[in-house]
């Protein structure tokens, strides 16, 4: 695709003055002397301040980084902190308030077991969790516990105590592109329009913002462009979790191992034999729950809140396509009123949870897929039926294929055995589009099954980890991140 190449910052091209490309995908990439010599960090309009020309408007320019990570989830976060303790100067950008994404904002919890190897910066986290004072593992399990915005402000100190700076309240709206790299990201914050400038960029996003915006091809959804159901969860207090589990127990439930100690865990989905569904059913015959609110109810502890849970649920099975604005309102109108009527169901019916409350309502909505990049390399689950290992592999995923269908309930491929593992290879993290760009998270180049295995949290912080390297080491060579040769990534023999 033909692109602005004004690569000369200093030469003819920044004095002819504005320049105007082909559009990547709708959006008008403009070159302006401004931008030219922003990145030669001068100072360029009236006003002494850089400036760069996006969609007929000059947008100032706050700050020019090695890299900067659009996306400060689990994956993002990761990146950032892995990028600062490489000494680059290192931008975390995210629309909300806290590190941690959808495992903060969207209180997903805890990290799901997993029985291999994993990197320095998960280790960290989880150092920095356990520095709180609340426990981080029980006795049985792989787990990693956590508690929502404890795992967010962990992440935080990670990122500026290795250097590092986050942007919060900041949306990514476009990007600048010369010569086929982006050279901006284009933000919308509270005071308007604002542009950063870096060398390398990462895609954390989640949902592929940023490589949309670049005009990197994705797709959504499974063949029919339906998405995984999302939920939307929520936390209660006032839970007599002693008494619960005792109730739990007392129906002969043995879904979870935690049979003492300070964490439990339970779950009910409608049809499955679990021993939890006659209750949920006496709910609906009392006309507090509807048929639909028995579709998956699964409950988690917290970490140094006693008496607190996380509620995995209610899914918004509604949902098929996640992809709109449109639709994500309506599923969270939706799922508002799921929550009322289950907070009401287990106040009334459920025993441990007479003196409970609604404490706090996700204020983001649980996606577990929508856009995924086509990178170099597309994962499939044909790579995790035979544990595929790549010279570039630089992550290794046990977690199972964990599809939680509109069309066909739970869909659960668990055929591994603890140890077993597939490898994710660089080329799945990058693509042929944009040579400065690298995709980290549930957003990687993977197909609809086989995302759902990969998109973890444990998983998706090692991405973070290793794509922090590859900047460093595009960083060092001048080789762009595309292009790194990924066996030079492995960590492992
Ligand atoms: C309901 C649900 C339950 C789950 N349960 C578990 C579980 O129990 N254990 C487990 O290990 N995993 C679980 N997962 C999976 C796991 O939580 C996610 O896959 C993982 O958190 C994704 O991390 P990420 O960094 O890729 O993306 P996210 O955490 O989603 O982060 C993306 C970030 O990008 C930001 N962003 C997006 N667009 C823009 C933009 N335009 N501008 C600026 N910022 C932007 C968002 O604000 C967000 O902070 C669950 C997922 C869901 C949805």
């Amino acid at each position: 695709m033909p692109d602005n190449d004004a690569t000369d910052a200093g030469g003819s091209r920044a004095r002819e003055g504005a320049r105007r490309t082909p559009a990547r995908k709708g959006l008008v990439v403009e070159m302006t002397q401004a931008q030219a010599a922003t990145r030669r960090g001068e100072d360029t309009d009236g006003a002494g301040a850089p400036a760069v020309r996006w969609r007929g408007e000059d947008v100032p320019v706050i700050g020019s980084y090695d890299v900067v990570v659009v996306g400060g989830g689990a994956s993002g976060s990761a990146c950032g902190i892995r990028c600062a303790m490489e000494g680059l100067s290192t931008l975390v950008v995210d629309r909300y308030s806290l590190l941690g994404g959808s495992a903060t904002n969207a209180l997903v919890c805890p990290m799901m077991p997993t029985y291999v190897d994993h990197l320095e910066v998960l280790r960290m986290v989880e150092g920095g969790l356990a520095a709180t004072g609340a426990p981080t593992r029980d006795d049985y399990t792989t787990m990693v516990w956590f508690a929502p915005e404890q795992l967010g402000m962990v992440l935080e100190d990670l990122l500026y105590d290795n250097g590092g700076q986050a942007l919060y309240d900041a949306t990514l709206v476009g990007v600048v592109c010369e010569a086929g790299r982006i050279t901006h990201a284009v933000l919308s914050v509270v005071e308007g329009l604002v542009a950063v400038a870096a060398d390398g960029f990462v895609d954390a996003s989640g949902d592929a913002a940023l490589a949309r915006a670049a005009g990197v091809a994705t797709s959504a959804g499974d063949e029919e462009g339906a998405n995984q159901v999302s939920s939307l969860r929520f936390t209660m207090g006032g839970v007599d979790v002693e008494r619960y589990r005792d109730y739990v127990l007392s129906l002969d439930d043995h879904f979870s191992p935690l049979v003492d100690g300070y964490f439990f865990e339970s779950a009910m989905v409608a049809g499955r034999g679990f021993k939890l569904e006659p209750t949920f059913r006496r709910g609906v015959e009392a006309g507090i729950l509807r048929e639909e609110d028995l579709r998956y109810y699964q409950t988690f502890s917290l970490p140094g809140k006693p008496g607190c849970i996380a509620l995995n649920c209610p899914h918004v099975a509604s949902m098929r396509s996640n992809t709109t604005a449109v639709a994500r309102t309506a599923a969270l109108r939706e799922a508002h009123g799921t929550i009322r009527r289950l907070a009401r169901f287990l106040r009334e019916m459920m025993p441990g949870f007479e003196g409970s409350y609604v404490m706090q309502v996700a204020p983001l909505i649980g996606i577990r897929e929508s856009w995924r990049v086509r990178g170099k390399y597309l994962l499939t689950e044909d790579d995790y039926a035979r544990q595929a290992r790549f010279d570039d592999g630089v992550v290794k995923g046990d977690w199972y294929i964990d599809v939680h269908s509109n069309k066909k309930g739970l869909y659960h491929n668990n055929t591994y055995r603890h140890g077993d593992y597939y490898e994710i290879p660089w080329r799945s993290m990058v693509c042929d589009e944009v040579p400065n760009l690298a995709v980290v998270g549930r957003c990687i180049s993977a197909t609809f099954l086989m995302q759902a295995s990969v998109r973890i949290l444990p998983t998706v912080i090692d991405m973070g980890d290793v794509a922090g390297s590859a900047c460093a080491l595009s960083a060092r060579s001048g080789v762009a991140l595309a292009d790194l040769d990924g066996s030079r990534l492995r960590r492992f023999a």
